[in-house]
């Protein structure tokens, strides 16, 4: 490979595990996690143009424009940090979008370096989706069963004690989300593997498994 910085996909459902497994490969390779997802919500909350057309897709769980998504993550894709690597959690999601991050990173002399897809069973995702809640403060991701904060209520990695969920993360979403990633989303893992760079890692263990399998990717691939 040249010496471009990594760029890699991570593939998956929602509730896979991809935020949870980004934020650790940022702190294990140094890379800058990007999910469209977080960069959208950071849009609504902005009240922004894009937020505002944004807001009634995203709860009702299906997925916004290519038009808008590929301009926020265009906006994000220049700014200096992301020479480091990046792992991107949750684009591309569509033909379209897929198409235009080639042609994005050819047009910079790049290529993607390595795309992963955690495989994971539909019947299980309702429940992470349902569980999940984050700390308000950092970000940092939690669940009520499967990674609970040391002490309740209260960030491990900050101290914030201001924990929030997600408007779409109810069960009927989730639901709507899936067919989503089903029609739109699942063909993306053929036309990455079509190029070579897909590994496939099984995503229905604990946290820190999934961890290990994948660090031995990326550490192939970005150390
Ligand atoms: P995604 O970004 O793919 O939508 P998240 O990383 O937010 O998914 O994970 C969804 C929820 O499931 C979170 O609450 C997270 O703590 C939990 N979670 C992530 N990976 C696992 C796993 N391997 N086993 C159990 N729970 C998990
Ligand atoms: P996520 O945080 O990845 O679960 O995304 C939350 C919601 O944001 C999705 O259900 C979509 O409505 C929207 N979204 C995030 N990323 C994309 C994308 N790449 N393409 C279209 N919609 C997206």
């Amino acid at each position: 490979m040249a010496s471009q910085a990594p760029v890699l996909i991570l593939l998956g459902p929602p509730g896979a595990g991809k935020g949870t497994q980004a934020r650790m490969l940022e702190e294990a390779f140094g890379l800058v996690q990007l999910s469209t997802g977080d960069l959208l919500r950071a849009a609504v909350a902005a009240g922004t143009e894009a937020g505002r057309a944004a807001r009634a897709v995203m709860e009702a769980g299906q997925l916004v424009s290519d038009e808008i998504v590929l301009a926020i993550l265009k906006d994000r894709m220049v700014q200096p940090d992301v020479a480091r690597g990046v792992i991107l959690d949750g684009f591309p999601r569509t033909d379209g979008q897929a198409a235009a991050l080639d042609a994005l990173l050819a047009s910079a002399g790049q290529r993607i370096t390595a795309a992963v897809s955690l495989e994971v069973d539909d019947e299980a995702m309702v429940g992470r989706v349902s569980g999940r809640y984050s700390c308000g403060t950092c970000g940092e991701g939690y669940h009520d069963q499967f990674k609970q904060p040391a002490q309740a209520g209260t960030c491990d990695k900050c101290g914030g004690t201001a924990m929030k969920r997600r408007a779409d993360d109810t069960a009927e979403t989730v639901r709507e989300r899936l067919k989503a990633y089903h029609a739109q989303t699942a063909p993306l893992i053929a036309y990455y593997d079509g190029k070579g760079v897909l590994t496939r890692i099984d995503a229905m263990g604990p946290i820190a498994e999934v961890q290990d399998a994948l660090a031995g990717i990326v550490g192939r691939v970005a150390a």
